[in-house]
């Protein structure tokens, strides 16, 4: 086996996730799907079992985004996101592990949404939560943050930013290292995947994984799958977060956004809004696998790669790795509109 260089070696990181995570060979579910006749080769990269409370694709960019506050000696950390965001959790926990504070400004449709899923683990992790109504609008959610930096300042903190998702240009070295991650275990697999499919939401992960396949050759092509609409502003901004990522890096990668796949088939009405396509990939997996997807995310990603397979888009002889983002926290805060979509849901197809 070559081990890939690790050209992030420079750069401050602190550790927060357990790494590797498995590639799973999803056998059961590829016969579930009409078997090796019908459906390409399946591995699951298991990015939902990073613990940092509870697992997903945040651990690896907070990572990075630790490193860098810890340089700049931050005392408290403060981001955005929805009310059942899995990254203000996985922030929330990351600043517990480094020693601290955390402040929470959560969307969120009612003043006192159900402590449920990832808000009760907020909790539970002592972040201090702030709530902005979701309705408000993104000037509103900024405004907050702003007069939170501004309290915390005046009071001798050192508050350092963390903006949605953690995506900008430090978070997005976070699946750059996870791309060397998967092609080691690729090779020791004997495998060359075709496609790395995943689930895209405000693009850190998307940039990561581009700039990564660039810079150590990767066989897949990655294909995205929208959570949401915002096309094509946040595909302009995932290649710029890759591109400045790249000069982080001091590697000569130029991407252009017209070189990115996301699909945009899959999202349904909105973020964190059911589909009947989600529904079911949820129960597929949790039955082939014995492997829990959330709603919100990986469902919906789940549900265009079934696509993909079922109208014949990958052949039968090829192989795909479907990258598990986790978020399995928001099964519980979705249950009640997942429970009502699988109650109407027809069963699995295969
Ligand atoms: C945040 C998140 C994503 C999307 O990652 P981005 O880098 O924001 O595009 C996918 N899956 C889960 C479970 C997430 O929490």
């Amino acid at each position: 086996m070559t081990t890939k260089p690790n050209l992030l070696d420079t750069l401050p990181r602190y550790r927060l996730a357990r790494l590797p995570t498995p590639l799973h060979e999803a056998s059961r579910l590829r016969e579930a799907l009409g078997g090796p006749a019908r459906c390409p080769r399946l591995f699951l990269k298991r990015d939902d079992l990073t613990d940092l409370a509870l697992g997903g694709n945040k651990a690896r960019k907070l990572e990075w985004l630790l490193g860098d506050a810890l340089r700049q000696d931050a005392t408290v950390l403060v981001t955005t996101g929805a009310v059942q965001s899995n990254h203000a959790r996985m922030t929330a926990a990351a600043a517990v592990q480094a020693g601290l504070r955390c402040v929470l400004v959560l969307t969120a449709e009612s003043a006192s949404p159900e402590v449920q899923g990832n808000l009760l683990l907020d909790h539970l992790l002592g972040a201090d939560i702030h709530f902005v109504d979701a309705a408000a609008g993104e000037a509103a959610e900024a405004a907050k943050v702003q007069k939170v930096m501004d309290r915390l300042a005046a009071a001798g903190e050192s508050p350092y930013p963390i903006v949605l998702g953690g995506s900008d240009r430090i978070g997005t070295l976070g699946y750059v290292d996870a791309t060397r991650e998967l092609l080691e275990h690729c090779e020791e697999q004997g495998i060359a995947p075709a496609f790395l499919y995943y689930a895209s939401g405000s693009r850190g992960t998307q940039a990561g994984l581009e700039l990564g396949a660039r810079v150590y050759n990767a066989p897949w092509r990655c294909v995205g799958v929208a959570v949401s609409g915002g096309d094509p502003e946040k595909t302009a901004r995932a290649a710029r977060m890759a591109n400045e990522a790249a000069q982080l890096l001091g590697v000569n990668v130029a991407l252009d956004p017209a070189e990115l796949v996301t699909e945009q088939d899959y999202y349904g009405t909105g973020y964190a809004e059911p589909t009947e396509g989600a529904t079911e990939a949820i129960r597929l997996l949790a039955r082939a696998e014995g492997i829990f997807l959330d709603p919100v995310y990986t469902a919906k990603a789940m549900a265009g790669l079934l696509d993909h397979i079922r109208t014949g888009r990958i052949a039968p002889d090829q192989t795909v790795v479907f990258l598990h983002t986790g978020g399995v926290p928001g099964l519980f805060g979705h249950a009640r509109r997942t429970e009502a979509m699988l109650a109407e849901a027809p069963a699995a197809r295969g």
